[in-house]
């Protein structure tokens, strides 16, 4: 067949060492000679962001034919690119038939910050987030989480990782997705976005967001090590239950109490509580007030979000004076609080807008279509999602942005 294509070659982003390591010797390559051939593939793919193996050129051509002729470095497919007028840029990215997912890059003066997805869609339905109304199609391997940055990277020519001036400085897990429900995979790759020999960003400048998967928030902290960010947006159990739902198996007793004790949490690595600002629902001043008292203890600071609207979305966001008096309380209690300026909003790329067309199929139906002639091309659904938000969204946006700009910054 001429189509033994690329897609049954073995991608060897995400592997961890031992797995390249054994990779490598089931190719065939000599027990002898593993060590060193594994730590040059390591610093090619993830310190120069090499595509292909040709491009490898301290390496014997018999060594680079192997490798072409068992492994891959494809990146995943970009079905759209789009730029903000602001520099936001979001993808949606395709790696199979059903699959796809968006990452956004957010450049700012000092920093910038790639919002890495860790599921296409989600099993959380949180009413305010949009991502939240696509429901799971599947987790993420470490090759399409990591595949997210490598993209990224090469779109942004982020190459050499190791350079001054690095255009991706920070990554969150805060794109489509709980990470926390896709652990194994959300760990492998952030190991190797945070290996000094790989992608060498530290763990201050990674940080992993949940919904609040209790169980697993101190093996995060065991076991993946980055910053963590909780998506708090209430201070009461009645109003959490209802908007974000998880809280009914994990109410907010637990969730602090996890955040108390959670490993590596300092003065100098804060844990960031995450709140949204919803009109009449979450942000009265005696919510701030209630907030400051329940993180009492914790090293903390929190970030208020002011909502951002997708079609159909059942909240606004509060008025600018409302997010400024409650900013003021929590920032009084010695709280770093920034508003989180909303970037991007003009491409859907902000918090909570991110949402793939993406829908479970079953496997029988997949695996016809994986059977059919599939040119990801030919699928019209992808280009959907590069329409501007439905006219109701603009207006409110709109409206919104005036009030951004009043913000200071
Ligand atoms: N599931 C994880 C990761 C998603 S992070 C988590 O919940 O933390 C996405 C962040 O954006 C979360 O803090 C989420 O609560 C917030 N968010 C979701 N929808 C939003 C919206 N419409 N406006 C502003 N922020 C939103």
């Amino acid at each position: 067949m001429s189509e033994v294509s690329t897609a049954s070659l073995k991608s060897l982003i995400g592997l961890s060492p031992e797995a390249l390591k054994a990779a490598l010797i089931l190719a065939g390559v000599p027990e002898k000679s593993v060590r060193m051939r594994a730590s040059q593939l390591w610093n090619w793919i993830y310190v120069h962001g090499a595509k292909d193996f040709a491009a490898m050129s301290n390496l014997a051509k018999d060594f680079r034919k192997l490798l072409e002729d068992n492994f891959t470095l494809t990146r995943p497919e970009v079905m759209t690119a789009q730029l903000s007028s602001d520099g936001t840029r979001k993808w949606l990215l395709r790696t199979g038939p059903g699959i796809e997912f968006e990452t956004v890059y957010i450049p700012e003066a000092d920093r910038g910050t790639l919002c890495v997805s860790s599921q296409v869609g989600c099993t959380l339905t949180c009413r305010f987030c949009h991502t939240g109304t696509q429901k799971l199609v599947r987790n993420l391997t470490p090759d399409e989480i990591l595949g997210q940055i490598m993209l990224a990277k090469d779109t942004l020519e982020d190459w050499p990782s190791t350079a001054p001036g690095r255009k991706v400085t920070n990554i969150v897990m805060m794109g489509m997705g709980e990470p926390l429900y896709n652990f194994d995979n959300v760990k492998a790759a952030l190991a190797i976005a945070m290996d000094g020999d790989a992608i060498a960003l530290s763990k201050r400048r990674v940080t992993l967001s949940t919904a609040g998967v209790v169980p697993m928030i101190p093996r995060a902290g065991d076991e993946i090590g980055s910053s963590l960010a909780i998506s708090l947006h209430a201070v009461r159990d009645e109003i959490r239950d209802v908007i974000v739902p998880i809280n009914k198996k994990y109410p907010l007793e637990q969730l602090l109490e996890a955040c108390r004790t959670y490993p590596g949490a300092s003065n100098a690595r804060r844990i960031t509580f995450e709140y949204v600002m919803l009109k009449g629902v979450n942000d009265s001043l005696a919510e701030a007030r209630e907030l400051v008292q329940l993180i009492k203890g914790i090293p903390a600071k929190i970030n208020l979000i002011p909502f951002n609207p997708w079609p159909g979305a059942p909240y606004e966001c509060s008025d600018w004076e409302q997010i400024e008096k409650f900013a003021e309380i929590v920032n009084r209690a010695g709280y770093a609080s920034p508003v989180r300026t909303s970037r991007g909003r003009d491409i859907m790329a902000a918090c909570g807008q991110l949402k793939s067309e993406s829908v479970k199929v079953s496997a029988a139906a997949r695996a016809a279509r994986e059977a059919g002639p599939v040119d990801p091309r030919e699928q019209p659904k992808a280009a959907s999602l590069s329409e501007p938000p439905r006219q109701e969204a603009t207006a409110m946006e709109k409206i919104q942005s005036s009030q951004l700009a009043r913000m200071p910054q």
